[in-house]
């Protein structure tokens, strides 16, 4: 109450002052009568802010300005007289009709005798609308269903300095326990996700970046976080914080991988559909070209599915489908790609089976032979039981420039072909590899034909030692086929050892051996027959068996047969190879390894095996008196042989020249044109029995199995 009774005590002079302040003052300052609440006065500032002159205002009462109202403000009077406050936060109508914020300081005088109030009012209307929309955003930030993470730039490793409650409800973890962490945690062990790369840089540049990174919540469950991080910077410039706004999408990644799935598999069968089967297929053309190796499509249509599907049912075609999509899947290689194109159309992409077409011809065949039978298989639907076959048409690639769709297209034709041919039948689009394909085909059919009506023969050729004695003979298979030609056994051995015919074909020589063997011992020359042995007859579980069983049941004595091998059926697997020669030596019989130098040629394996003899391969004696490497090789072979003790017979020796080397290195046998040629095995055995004694050499013959 002071001012009141300095006001009173002023002189005239003073209160001029006192007023000229008052109207030059930049603070809204006016005066109010407490009693009935009349603007008495109002100072320029105050004038400019409400927007009404000094005349107006001064007809006005302060609740024409004063949103809160006459009752409102009259209390506001009583607490100030009372001298509980005299500070106020008022809303103000202004003459546009604006309300602003202010605040004002009340303070009571006497002007004149009379008690009024001086008030002094400040403009806060700007402080307010920041401070709200701070508080709003605040309240946004809390209230967002998105996960919000605040961390501070300028603290050394980030700190998060705010996470709202959505980052701890998708999280799992509480604001109390991720304060002053770096977020990195959110990561698990997954620190090298390719998001990671373009955060780290965003975050060094100073720039937005948006990433899906797999991020761990507290309990371990992983989720797709897709995360927008922004900096913000301060009124410099300079960054302070960055902002990392995320979302679990892991509902919507999975939605899209099932559309992904969608696009690209058949949703009957989930094999792949014709577009993702022409995307591998045009990788793989490509792949092929740039490595010069063929591949090939197949093209698979089911014989009569149509009837099915309409006599049975929707259902049961479907089911048939499923069951044959299930076994294509299983016959095929790991490396290839079975796909349904629709209705009952399979194909088959082979990437990269060879560099030789043959092989790959051969391989596809192989191939076709699994498919072909896993169809064939009855398939139990409800109480029937279904006969399916396929007609099959193959393309190889690359040729030229056919996209993957020619190439479809061309295993369409063929296909095509096959079922015009008759069920169950396959077609090449290549005209050459159709002839090859029907050729091999036809002389499987032929070799099963004459393997029923032994059409085989046994030739014998005779081996001979340094002064030209017969010491034994090879026994060499041949087929008369039905229009009386002669079929070389390179031309059928393996095709019989891909269907498995070596096995009875191979018994069949092994008996037609001994039968020899013992006719001749009997005649008094005893000497031995080697009998050549395929891989397939070596490795077949009952080979030692089949060969105890035949030297029983003919009487041949044991050691003067010599199974031949080759260096490829021991290294396949040496262990096993080993046991069995043993179990077979342990027989009595003589092994010998044939085609020596064309294979592994590690002369370290040798006094592993049960050996009696090495073969030297034809190749090397044939060229050995003119090229050096060959000689060389021989001369080793002679060299190694005589250090393991092993016999050696040189093969392929045709003219004088050869026999002239070969002696002049000490080789002891030798079998080939310029000694003996193959002849048919009764006949060899006719001129072995029926010639001089001299002209046979029985030492070699009757040495035990070492
Ligand atoms: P191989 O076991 O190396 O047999 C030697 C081959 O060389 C025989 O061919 C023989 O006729 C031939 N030959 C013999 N002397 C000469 C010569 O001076 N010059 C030339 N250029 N060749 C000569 P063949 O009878 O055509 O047999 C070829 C191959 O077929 C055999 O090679 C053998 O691997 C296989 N083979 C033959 N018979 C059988 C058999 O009963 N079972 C099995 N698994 N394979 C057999
Ligand atoms: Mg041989
Ligand atoms: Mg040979």
């Amino acid at each position: 109450m002071e001012i009141i009774s300095e006001l009173q005590n002023r002189d005239a002079g003073e209160k001029d002052m006192f007023l000229q302040i008052f109207n030059q003052s930049p603070a809204i300052e006016y005066l109010l009568d407490p009693e009935n609440g009349h603007i008495v006065d109002a100072n320029n500032a105050a004038c400019t802010f409400w927007g009404w002159s000094r005349q107006q205002l001064r007809t006005m009462r302060i609740w024409d300005i004063n949103i809160a109202g006459q009752k409102k403000l009259e209390q506001q009077f009583n607490e100030t007289k009372a001298g509980v406050t005299n500070f106020f936060m008022n809303q103000h109508r202004i003459k546009s009709g604006e309300i602003r914020h202010v605040e004002v300081y009340v303070n009571p005088i006497v002007l004149k005798g009379r008690r009024l109030n001086l008030i002094i009012a400040h403009d806060v209307t700007d402080r307010r609308r920041a401070e709200d929309s701070l508080r709003l955003a605040y309240r946004a930030l809390e209230a967002a269903t998105i996960g919000i993470l605040i961390s501070d730039a300028q603290q050394p490793d980030m700190p998060i300095s705010y996470v709202n409650p959505a980052f701890e409800l998708l999280t799992g973890y509480t604001q109390a326990e991720v304060l002053g962490r770096n977020c990195r945690f959110l990561q698990g062990t997954q620190h090298d996700q390719p998001g990671l790369d373009e955060v780290r840089s965003a975050l060094k540049e100073g720039r937005c970046c948006e990433v899906i990174l797999q991020n761990f919540k507290k309990d371990g469950t992983v989720f797709w976080n897709q995360l927008h991080i922004a900096p913000l910077r301060n009124d410099a410039g300079m960054i302070t914080h960055f902002v990392g706004a995320q979302k679990d999408i892991s509902g919507q990644m999975a939605v899209s991988a099932r559309i992904d799935h969608m696009a690209y598999y058949d949703p009957l069968t989930e094999l792949p559909n014709r577009r993702l089967f022409l995307d591998r297929l045009t990788t793989a053309v490509a792949v092929a070209q740039r490595n010069n190796v063929f591949g090939a499509v197949v093209f698979i249509d089911l014989d009569n599915f149509k009837n099915l599907n309409d006599a049975e049912g929707h259902e049961v075609g479907d089911d048939l489908l499923r069951e044959i999509a299930a076994r294509l899947q299983q016959a095929q290689r790991r490396e290839d790609t079975v796909s349904r194109l629709g209705g009952d159309e399979f194909v088959l992409l082979l990437p990269a089976l060879s560099d030789n077409s043959e092989i790959s011809a051969n391989l596809v065949q192989a191939v076709i032979a699994r498919i072909q039978k896993a169809i064939c298989e009855p398939v139990v639907l409800g109480k029937f039981q279904h006969h399916i076959a396929a007609s099959i048409g193959v393309t190889l690639f690359p040729k030229g420039v056919e996209s993957a769709s020619d190439l479809l297209k061309q295993a369409d034709t063929a296909m095509y072909r096959a079922k015009a041919t008759g069920r169950n039948c396959v077609c090449y689009f290549e005209p050459a590899m159709q002839a090859a394909v029907s050729a091999r085909l036809t002389l499987e059919h032929d070799l099963r034909d004459a393997m029923e009506r032994q059409d085989f023969r046994m030739f014998l050729q005779g081996q001979v030692n340094a002064s030209g004695k017969i010491i034994g003979a090879e026994a060499l298979i041949r087929w008369h086929n039905k229009e009386g030609g002669l079929i070389s056994p390179m031309a059928f051995i393996p095709i019989a050892e891909d269907t498995g015919l070596i096995v009875p074909m191979g018994t069949w020589m092994l008996r037609q051996a001994c039968l020899a063997i013992k006719t001749m011992e009997q005649a008094g020359r005893p000497i031995r027959i080697s009998v050549n042995v395929s891989p397939r007859q070596f490795r077949g579980p009952d080979f030692r068996d089949c060969v105890a069983m035949v030297l029983q049941e003919t009487g041949a004595r044991a050691s003067l047969l010599t199974l031949e091998i080759t260096e490829a059926v021991v290294f396949d697997n040496l262990t096993e190879a080993i046991s069995k020669m043993r179990q077979l030596k342990a027989l009595g019989v003589h092994f010998s390894i044939d085609d020596f130098g064309t294979g592994y040629s590690s002369l370290a394996y040798l006094k592993k095996l049960p050996l009696t003899e090495l073969k030297i391969d034809k190749s090397f004696i044939q060229d050995a008196p003119t090229d050096m490497n060959d000689a060389s090789l021989v001369e080793a072979i002679l060299a190694v042989a005589t250090h393991h003790g092993l016999q050696v017979v040189a093969e392929g020796v045709e003219t004088l020249q050869h026999v002239d080397f070969l002696k002049e290195r000490g080789c002891p046998l030798f079998q080939g044109y310029y000694f003996a040629r193959p002849i048919p095995g009764e006949e060899f055995v006719h001129k072995v029995l029926s010639g001089p004694a001299e002209d046979i050499d029985t030492a070699i013959s009757l040495q035990a199995a070492p």
